[in-house]
């Protein structure tokens, strides 16, 4: 294989060099160290500032009386029509997983500095294998990869799985999302999680139903404690 990369990288700069690279959120032509997102852009977008408090924020205020967490990041805030939610769609419909990893590195660099070495593993909140099947890939585990990458810890993609496909959460209330979601999340390898502080990933986190009856499930297993990260948050 490795014979075919000089010839991928060489086909890459001459792609650049008809197709520079811009910038998905505003069109500008990115640096040669910027991935999918400007500098300027990440800058600009609503940062929840989340990781200055990570033990008491909006986010983990969400989760009180339902689950414990330990930490909960999320990098921007989110609303409707705006250029948070239109990223998001980016990766999610329209299969940008450039960006997806990208957004994980960016997300790593905020955890990395509040909490050096406080994360044994990252885990991607689960797709059900169906709606995986159909959709192709699963965007949290995108965001999962790039987080791993930046804490240097290993992402666990086998430890939980998603047994029940659930219908759409969009049209539902909060107490019909969680009876929803309540029981669709198992562990079936309890011994890897044994001890372990899991930091639980997903793109964005609105109701927290499905972050909730992850968390909770996986706090079942011996001394796992839980954190949650996520791109956005739909708290206000
Ligand atoms: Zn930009």
């Amino acid at each position: 294989m490795k014979i075919f990369s000089p010839i991928i990288n060489m086909t890459s700069a001459i792609a650049d060099l008809f197709f520079p690279p811009v910038c998905v959120s505003c069109g500008t032509h990115l640096f040669k160290q910027e991935v999918e997102i400007c500098q300027m852009c990440i800058r600009r977008l609503p940062r929840t500032n989340f990781e200055k408090q990570p033990h008491e924020n909006k986010m983990s205020l969400l989760m009180w009386g339902r689950c414990h967490v330990e930490q909960a990041y999320s990098l921007f805030y989110y609303k409707k029509g705006e250029r948070v939610q239109r990223l998001l769609h980016e990766i999610k419909y329209r299969r940008n997983m450039d960006l997806g990893k990208e957004l994980g590195r960016q997300l790593g660099k905020v955890i990395q500095q509040a909490k050096p070495g406080e994360y044994d593993c990252v885990i991607p909140i689960p797709l059900h294998p169906k709606k995986l099947r159909q959709r192709g890939f699963n965007q949290a585990e995108l965001i999962a990869d790039g987080l791993a990458e930046v804490l240097s810890i290993p992402m666990d993609i086998s430890s939980v799985k998603r047994s029940v496909h659930t219908e759409s959460q969009t049209r539902k209330g909060r107490f019909e999302r969680w009876q929803n979601v309540e029981n669709i999340f198992q562990v079936s390898e309890t011994n890897l999680l044994n001890g372990k502080h899991v930091l639980l990933v997903d793109d964005v986190i609105t109701t927290g139903s499905t972050m909730e009856a992850c968390i909770n499930t996986i706090r079942q297993v011996d001394g796992a404690q839980v954190s949650m990260a996520t791109i956005a948050c739909a708290v206000l």
